[in-house]
């Protein structure tokens, strides 16, 4: 499943920086999804809570910040917002764009103890 392997990975950054950072228990962790990124929050939050077991992040709350898909436009020389790939510019109507944001995940921010 996409979403477990998504979730291992949050765990081994928030591993990682309770290493660096020296705190006991997270209490939320706050992470940014593009809307391009085919990430589904629900089962994110299913998963995480399941992955989380045992680990430092167990019992921590998963913070799901959406952030919207940018591309730049090529005929309107300017950075539009999207909400899915493939879809046309909303300035002009045309498909000449090419994404620039929106596909990362990305952990914001750790609340810790
Ligand atoms: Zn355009």
């Amino acid at each position: 499943m996409h979403e477990m392997a998504l979730c291992e990975g949050i765990i081994g950054i928030v591993e990682e920086e309770a290493r660096k950072r020296a705190f006991a228990k997270v209490k939320v962790v706050c992470l940014e999804i593009g809307a391009l990124s085919h990430v589904a929050p629900e089962a994110l939050k299913f998963c995480f809570e399941a992955v989380a077991a045992r680990t430092i992040a167990q019992g921590a709350k998963l913070e799901i910040v959406e952030t919207p898909g940018t591309a730049w436009c090529m005929a309107c020389s300017e950075s539009v917002e999207i909400k899915q790939r493939y879809e046309p510019c909303p300035s002009c109507g045309g498909y000449q764009l090419q994404v620039t944001g929106g596909e990362e995940m990305r952990v914001r921010e750790l609340e810790v103890d």
